[in-house]
């Protein structure tokens, strides 16, 4: 018998292209299970991240017509990657693998084979990486590049590349609901898990239908909470940096001292209002900076659930 896999996508306002994602994710799944290769009761997890549109509506009534199609609904708006955990938690009693993508079929549904087969061949995590990011634009693709450097050079492990596209075994998710932390940041928390892991790669499509949900806003405060959350080095640098101007305060007092022996005046009004704007400048951003983890250990103390579901759409035949 071959093993049970679902397939998470989370939906924030996607009446425009569910339709179409539906159908094909259909396809995919039964052409998968005609070939052996997954059981029957394989299924489509849409999650319904609190959407102001008709989404769960269509999500209600394809599970309607066709079983294949499961869903989850959750209370309210939580953010992409809570709606994430919520489909993987909520399908990790029920298949044997979870393969989690976008609503908008950006990431190549045609490697899902190639994912399903690394499984089998023996990897309990499989990466899905963008060989080419041509159809982003230039913006897109520099900032989001530029991230992945950033969070390399801070010390955080993640998939060059990658994005949520990913398959997980039923032990590597059992793995992941180990991690408590409400500050949630998938992409770096995976890697962490362990196991054997592989990747596939594939070309990234354009949205073929309604706008991004991740506007330039979220898409900093998204960096910002992953290198937050996977890494203390900012903090660390801070301290340098401190100790850095510190260092040349003392070389320019003495510098001041000796000029002062040798009978020169001191003038420049503006060299100590710059600096002490420069360094005003400086105190505040590293309260900032610290004062963005103190935030983070707030959060985290109350441990408050990540997400709540309304209810949830899965049945199967009885045999
Ligand atoms: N998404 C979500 N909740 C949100 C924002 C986005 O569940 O608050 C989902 C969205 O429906 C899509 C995925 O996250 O399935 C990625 O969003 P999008 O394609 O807009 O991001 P982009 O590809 O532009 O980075
Ligand atoms: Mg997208």
């Amino acid at each position: 018998m071959a093993d049970i896999l679902y397939i998470v996508v989370p939906c924030y306002n996607e009446e425009a292209v569910l339709p179409e994602t539906s159908a094909r994710l259909r396809a995919k799944l039964e052409a998968l299970i005609a070939a052996d290769k997954i059981s029957p009761d394989s299924r489509i997890l849409f999650v319904n991240d609190g959407s102001r549109d008709r989404t769960w509506a269509l999500i209600s009534q394809l599970h309607q017509e066709n079983p294949v199609f499961s869903g989850a609904n959750l209370t309210r708006n939580r953010g992409h990657q809570n709606a994430l955990l919520a489909g993987l938690m909520t399908a990790k009693d029920r298949a044997d693998m979870v393969i989690s993508m976008d609503a908008d079929l950006q990431d190549d549904i045609n490697a899902v084979d190639a994912m399903v087969d690394q499984y089998y061949a023996g990897c309990d995590i499989v990466y899905g990486v963008r060989s080419s990011r041509e159809k982003d634009t230039f913006f897109k693709r520099f900032t989001a590049e530029g991230f992945y450097r950033v969070m390399r050079f801070l010390g955080a492990d993640t998939v060059f590349n990658h994005a949520d596209y990913r398959l997980m075994s039923r032990r590597a998710l059992e793995g992941l609901a180990e991690f408590k932390e409400v500050n949630l940041f998938l992409r770096g928390i995976v890697p962490m898990i362990g196991y054997t892991t592989g990747i596939v790669e594939y070309q990234r499509g354009e949205r073929f239908a309604g706008e991004s949900k991740y506007p330039l806003k979220k898409m900093l405060s998204f960096a910002m909470e992953g290198i937050t959350s996977l890494s203390t080095k900012p903090i660390r640098y801070i301290t340098l940096l401190g100790f850095l101007i510190f260092l040349i305060s003392m070389i320019s007092l003495i510098y001041s001292i000796v000029r002062w022996a040798n009978g020169a005046t001191v003038l420049g009004w503006a060299s100590v209002f710059c600096s002490v704007w420069a360094i005003g400048g400086l105190i505040l951003l590293s309260l900032g900076i610290i004062g963005e983890y103190i935030g983070k250990i707030y959060l985290e103390t109350k441990g408050r659930p990540r997400f709540l579901l309304k209810e949830v759409l899965d049945r199967h035949e009885e045999n």
